[in-house]
């Protein structure tokens, strides 16, 4: 159950995003652009750090008021919604792993939206599989020097701080893996063309080359060799994130197709009075609401800091995003040949949610977590 201020919050960013966002949710994905006033209405309202510290610029509200705000914007504009994940994906590492020093420098200015942040795991050769990693960090002197290259990276080119997950021994697989922050404009630092998606359009997509980049040892998240550790705690912290915009897509093409069949006349009746309809919506609507709990319950173990986060958070992001896929599959099937066009809202949700199923992890991958979590030792 929502408490009271909990509910407060959700209208309030309900309101927001169906005022500023929904209108431009189209042009968003047919651009392929965010335009800056998202940002800025995101940063007004402090929606990026609702589950961080006031100490470093955040509101502390809870971590499920974080998940409500993710949702609320991805029921409007799935594009939009990527800044909060991924702000919130940058963010973890430094919050989980970084020094005081770190937290106060880079937190702050990630939390309150007034430098946008970008997280680099993938490679080439190196996915679902991260002990892969060939990203090199070398040790000189009192710097690292960084070689590899990055793929796939939301907000590449366009973050100011990125963390990134590097290896200083590769022959050691996850015990080598070591996590640094790279400002924008450090020598070396560069960036490919932008992806052309299926989905998620407006957000930026690229790859992200670091040729002898030098950084300090002071920009090392912990120690050589605990990045995995801080990696992979810092994901169970956000893919709740992910399960929650996979969440606000499905709500958000639920409400358009309950809208549509109550409109929409064939055979002289609304399509909503034939039974194949309302099964399908009763479906629909019966998956996004189990889907919900699921996405609150990793809220609220996140809240309390139980370890039985892993398991839920995978879940709920298996669940929830398998079920925006289906719900907006089906939320197309009921527009029939309108949602097969650019015209209507569903067509582009359908592409939206299929990323929720990918990435932070794949939803095989998810399954792996979560039997690992069943195994008797
Ligand atoms: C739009 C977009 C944005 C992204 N943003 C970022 C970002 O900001 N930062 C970042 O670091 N990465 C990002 N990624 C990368 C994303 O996290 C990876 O694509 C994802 O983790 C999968 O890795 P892969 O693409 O290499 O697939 P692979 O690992 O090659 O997987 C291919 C297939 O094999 C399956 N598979 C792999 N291993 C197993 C296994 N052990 N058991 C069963 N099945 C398996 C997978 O589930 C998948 O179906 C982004 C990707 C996209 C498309």
């Amino acid at each position: 159950m929502l408490t009271e201020e909990m509910q407060m919050i959700r209208s309030f960013i309900r309101s927001i995003a169906e005022d500023h966002l929904r209108p431009l949710a189209q042009e968003v994905d047919e651009k392929e652009e965010i335009p800056r006033m998202h940002y800025q209405l995101l940063s007004e309202h402090r929606l990026y750090g609702m589950n961080v510290p006031e100490k470093f610029g955040g509101t502390n509200i809870s971590a499920c008021s974080h998940l409500l705000a993710i949702e609320e914007v991805a029921r409007c504009c799935a594009s939009t919604s990527v800044l909060l994940t991924t702000q919130a994906l940058a963010i973890a590492p430094i919050l989980i792993g970084g020094s005081e020093k770190q937290k106060e420098k880079y937190i702050t200015p990630l939390a309150t939206g007034a430098r946008i942040g970008a997280f680099g795991i993938t490679e080439p050769q190196a996915g679902s599989d991260t002990a892969r990693i060939r990203t090199r960090a070398e040790k000189d002197g009192d710097y690292y020097v960084l070689n590899g290259r990055k793929v796939f990276i939301t907000n590449g080119g366009e973050a100011g701080i990125y963390v990134f997950v590097t290896t200083v021994d590769k022959s050691m697989g996850n015990g080598g893996i070591t996590l640094f922050i790279v400002e924008d404009g450090t020598p070396g630092l560069t960036f490919g063309r932008k992806e052309n998606k299926m989905g998620i359009k407006g957000s930026t997509t690229r790859e992200v080359i670091l040729e002898n980049v030098r950084v300090h040892r002071s920009q090392m998240i912990g120690e050589e060799g605990s990045g995995f550790r801080v990696l992979m705690h810092s994901l169970n912290h956000t893919r709740p994130g992910v399960a929650a915009q996979a969440l606000g897509i499905a709500q958000g093409a639920l409400d358009e197709a309950v809208n549509y069949a109550n409109e929409r006349k064939q055979f002289n009746q609304e399509i909503i009075h034939f039974q194949g309809v309302q099964f399908m919506l009763a479906e629909m609507a019966t998956q996004v609401e189990a889907a919900r709990r699921l996405v609150y319950y990793a809220g609220e173990l996140l809240d309390q800091e139980s370890t039985d986060v892993i398991k839920v958070a995978s879940m709920a992001k298996l669940f929830a995003s398998d079920v925006a896929m289906k719900v907006t599959t089906d939320a197309v099937q009921i527009f029939g040949g309108n949602g097969y066009m650019k015209d209507f809202p569903v067509e582009r949700m359908m592409r939206d949610a299929k990323i929720t199923q990918i990435y932070e992890g794949t939803n095989q991958i998810q399954k792996l977590i979560i039997a690992k979590q069943l195994l008797r030792r």
